[in-house]
């Protein structure tokens, strides 16, 4: 696996090379650009002011032999005098065809010069060129028409070694190399210490992490850290915790009201076995303490039922398979099934459906979840009550209402109403049978189908419980199959 610090350190050392090469290659383009420039503009200088003279006095190359030394030059300075004369050592002056006609006492003659440069010349151009002699420096030259236009009479070339150029660059080169090897150590050392300062914070809380064992999560990681992004690290870090910790919290309530639910009807078995075992029983005895053990064994699986599909929803959503459904078949059928337990019950149940488009739904789950809706509101409406299902669009949903003209639910009640094992004090005073797990399972479908369930209610009028439905193509395309 690679090493995260090992990756920050290559990158940053890859990072500054890259800068230490941009920044060489320019600095050295920069300067050899400058010197050149200099070297050149001195060069046509000097061959302009020669040009010069001798296009005023065309006898100096007669007259002078390898050094022009008669030039009038009243207004020049002293200095600037010698330097011509030395530059003239240098000249070489060529007839408007090229042939040498002239030649200064330090010049080296040249083979001909090519016929581009020669025509670029005669056209009145300055034309530079680099010489490269065999085992020797390069030599800067400069070719200049005299006089400075078309069809010259002389062609002037002013010469100069780039030795001192060449020199300066290497020197630069190697001042460069220099800071560049000092620079990428330092990058090196210093990329080490960043890696490790910028994983300090990590470390902490992998060190954390490991030393929590298990329950309870109550360990905070008090991060100080010195940057700021590793702040919603942290924050989620504790965050997380403190939501394993409530969901472990929660878990154990379940398992604690779980195995207590359980205890009741165990308990109620193991005590009616004993006494129907302390003696011998008639045949009609043994029958009713068989069908007072059933009851509470029908208790048991129910508790286990409702405890299995609470489990598979836990924590996995794919417990629902999600296809475009149409409700109002499936609220038709169950109507007509529970039509008899309603009736034995002396309530009317009946179906109110208006058009509504399909929704994304798992036909038998929402059917669990509306047998729990409707058990519970002909459990808890009197005889002679009514039980009505409706269906239609509540804004971009598709609602179905369950409203009963029961008993009502008290509004301290409401709130805690749909979680698990709540049940209100009438219902456990009536012992009504319930688990207290039909709305959270109510709960947990709906939202399953990333929809809502609500209640309102009124003591004595009766209580509506609504479940929400997206229309199909309002669903979230994640939980939507058929997009
Ligand atoms: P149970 O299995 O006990 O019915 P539920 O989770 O289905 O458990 O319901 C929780 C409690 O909510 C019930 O015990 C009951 O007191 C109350 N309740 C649910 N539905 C109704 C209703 N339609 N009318 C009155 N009370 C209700």
């Amino acid at each position: 696996m690679k090493s995260f610090r090992g990756q920050i350190r290559h990158s940053a050392l890859a990072l500054v090379i890259a800068l230490l090469a941009a920044f060489t290659g320019l600095i050295y383009w920069g300067f050899e650009r400058a010197l050149n420039q200099y070297v050149d503009s001195r060069l046509v200088d000097l061959a302009k002011t020669l040009g010069g003279l001798i296009e005023a006095q065309p006898n100096l190359l007669h007259t002078s032999t390898q050094e022009i030394l008669n030039f009038d030059l009243r207004e020049t300075s002293e200095e600037e005098q010698r330097t011509l004369r030395e530059a003239s050592h240098f000249i070489l002056v060529l007839s408007s065809d090229g042939k040498l006609i002239w030649k200064g006492a330090a010049a080296t003659p040249r083979p001909p010069i090519t016929d581009a440069l020669l025509s670029q010349v005669q056209q009145g151009q300055i034309v530079h060129d680099t010489v490269h002699p065999l085992n020797a420096t390069p030599i800067r030259r400069v070719s200049v028409p005299v006089p400075e236009q078309k069809a010259p009479h002389y062609i002037l070339q002013v010469e100069t070694p780039l030795r001192f150029s060449h020199e300066a660059l290497r020197s630069l080169l190697m001042l460069l190399a220099v800071f560049s090897s000092i620079t990428t150590v330092f990058a090196w050392l210093g990329s080490d210490w960043v890696a490790r300062k910028a994983l300090s914070s990590v470390k902490i809380l992998s060190t954390t992490a490991e030393n929590i064992s298990g329950p309870p999560f109550r360990t905070q990681l008090t991060l100080n850290p010195p940057y700021r992004e590793f702040k919603p690290l942290t924050k989620a870090f504790n965050a997380m915790l403190e939501r394993i910790q409530k969901d472990f919290e929660g878990q154990r309530h379940f398992v604690d009201h779980a195995a207590h639910e359980m205890q009741t009807p165990l308990t109620v078995l193991q005590g009616n076995i004993e006494v129907t075992l302390q003696k011998a029983r008639t045949v009609e005895e043994y029958r009713e303490a068989l069908l007072t053990n059933l009851e509470q064994v029908e208790r048991l699986v129910a508790l286990s039922r409702s405890l299995l599909t609470l489990a598979r929803f836990s924590g996995d959503r794919s417990a629902v398979q999600l296809v475009p459904l149409e409700l109002e078949p499936v609220l038709q059928n169950l109507v007509d099934e529970l039509t008899v337990l309603a009736e034995d019950q002396q309530i009317s149940l009946t179906l109110k459906p208006q058009p509504v488009p399909l929704v994304l739904g798992d036909s038998d789950r929402i059917k669990q979840l509306l047998i729990n809706l409707l058990d519970n509101a002909i459990r808890y409406t009197p005889p002679g009550g009514t039980v009505v299902v409706r269906l239609e669009m509540r804004e971009h949903n598709v609602a179905i209402a369950v409203e009963d003209s029961g008993q009502g639910i008290e509004p301290k009640h409401l709130p805690r109403l749909f979680d698990r094992f709540y049940r209100t004090d009438s219902s456990r005073v009536r012992n009504s049978g319930g688990t207290g797990l039909g709305l959270p399972i109510v709960k947990e479908i709906a939202e399953a189908h990333h929809g809502t369930v609500t209640v309102q209610s009124e003591v004595g009028k009766g209580s509506v419980f609504t479940l929400l439905l997206p229309v199909f193509n309002n669903v979230p395309q994640s939980s939507n199959p058929c997009l």
